[in-house]
């Protein structure tokens, strides 16, 4: 990854999901919106459910009135789900009474539309509501930003380690993280300054991050002049393998570091540890653990003279084996 990451770029087209069993109804605002709009169509409730999964419209146009799962049904689903909360919803509807409009408002619909539809009316209230919701977006995207470094913080770091070890515990497979910390960064910030301390900061940021490849890994600031990486499917040998490529990565950048007694340039130790995908079913049941012995890996390659990797696999009673240094 080259560019922050969360970041949609401003260019694409905003993406709508107009919902609609009557075709004549989908083909009125397909043709209000498709010149500068991406337009998706769904006739069923159940279908424009999975179309919001799979492919996160911007905002939805929804029929209230449909054979099945209702539009209210609909809205209330994509209410109730994490992955859909933040699609704004806007009902298309013939019945202009009180009382429906009330119930779509209070599952959450962000506005009504009657039909049979204006499209000068329509294209200027979504206009509206894509705009409230790239602003949203855009504080989403910020709060989990590390300001700095524009790498993810801490805060969106564990969120998702909390995700990652639900996942791997369910589905048995491995997850490593690995701690990273630079080397005698208080010596660097007394030699040459905070400033050029927040700059090294940022260089080593990205040369972390341009190290990752899979989609999946990710790499937050974890505080101070450490960072933190989380590889989901990652066994031990590869997280390894991955430490070692970053802290080579730091490296390379050749910062000048004179009073660095392990090397002329910055360096860093790095902390491995990884839940096995075979971890036995009394492995511990916190993620808490697996930080914690990274920490502890982290420790033992900072003791051990810096500029290295130690790592270990959790074990169910925490007697650690098969430590591995490099
Ligand atoms: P070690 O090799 O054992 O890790 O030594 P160290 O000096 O790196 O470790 P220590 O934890 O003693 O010092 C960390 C230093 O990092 C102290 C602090 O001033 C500096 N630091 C932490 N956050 C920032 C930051 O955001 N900007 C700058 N410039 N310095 C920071
Ligand atoms: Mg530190
Ligand atoms: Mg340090």
């Amino acid at each position: 990854m080259t560019s922050s990451p969360l970041l949609t770029p401003p260019e694409r087209r905003p993406r709508l999901l107009v919902v609609d069993d009557q075709p004549v109804n989908i083909q009125a605002l397909y043709q209000a919106f498709a010149a500068d709009h991406q337009v998706l169509m769904a006739t069923r409730g159940e279908q424009a459910l999975a179309m919001c999964v799979a492919q996160q419209p911007d905002l939805v146009l929804l029929d209230v009135v449909m054979p099945g799962m209702d539009g209210h049904e609909v809205c209330r689903q994509l209410k109730a789900d994490a992955a859909t909360r933040d699609i704004p919803v806007i009902f298309v509807t013939a019945h202009n009474d009180e009382a429906a409009e009330t119930l779509g408002l209070e599952l959450g619909a962000v506005d009504f539309i009657s039909k049979p539809i204006s499209p000068k009316v329509v294209r200027a209230r979504v206009r509206t509501h894509l705009t409230l919701k790239a602003q949203s977006d855009l504080l989403r995207q910020w709060v989990y930003i590390d300001g700095l470094t524009g790498v993810h913080n801490r805060r969106h770091f564990d969120e998702r380690l909390t995700a990652e070890w639900g996942r791997a515990r369910r589905s048995h497979t491995a997850l490593s993280v690995v701690l990273i910390d630079v080397d005698f960064f208080k010596r660097y910030n007394d030699r040459y300054g905070h400033q050029a301390g927040d700059d090294c900061l940022r260089r080593v940021a990205s040369a972390l991050r341009d190290t990752l490849r899979r989609p999946g890994d990710l790499l937050a600031r974890y505080g101070g002049e450490e960072f933190v990486c989380l590889l989901p499917n990652t066994a031990l040998p590869g997280a390894l393998s991955l430490a070692q490529q970053l802290g080579a990565a730091v490296q390379a950048l050749q910062i000048e570091h004179g009073d660095s007694s392990v090397a002329p340039v910055v360096t860093v130790s790095l902390g491995v540890c990884t839940l096995p995908g075979s971890a036995p079913g009394s492995a511990p049941d916190s993620a808490a653990a697996l930080l914690r012995e990274a920490d502890a890996q982290l420790y033992k390659a900072k003791s051990e003279g810096r500029h290295r990797a130690c790592g270990v696999e959790l074990r169910a009673d925490e007697n650690l084996s098969q430590a591995h240094h490099s």
